[in-house]
């Protein structure tokens, strides 16, 4: 094996491996959500905000738990459509679900 195929084969194996760590992230953020059966799992943001009032603010939702705006979403279908399951990025708990 030369150099200029051991460049290509490191580019090759970093990608592979960048595929199975996002992969592994996918799979974990289903799993932790499907913990849970989606209308029972979460409110909605209209439970959430009177459930959490305080947490509806001028510049928007904020979360119950760290007051952090940052929030993230996965999808609660493998279709990567309709239901969504909205998270707070800054401590990872759970706010509230899409509608349906
Ligand atoms: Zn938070």
């Amino acid at each position: 094996m030369n150099s200029s195929q051991f460049g290509i084969w490191c580019i090759l194996m970093s990608g592979a491996m960048m595929l199975i760590l996002l992969c592994i992230y996918i799979e974990q953020a289903v799993y932790k959500s499907k913990g849970k059966k989606w209308r029972d799992a979460y409110p909605t943001l209209k439970e959430y905000v009177s459930i959490y009032p305080h947490c509806k603010t001028d510049r928007g939702i904020k979360c119950f738990n760290c007051s952090s705006f940052q929030r993230r979403f996965i999808w609660w279908d493998r279709s990567g459509q309709g239901r969504k399951v909205f998270y707070c990025q800054h401590c990872g708990e759970y706010l509230y679900r899409s509608n349906g």
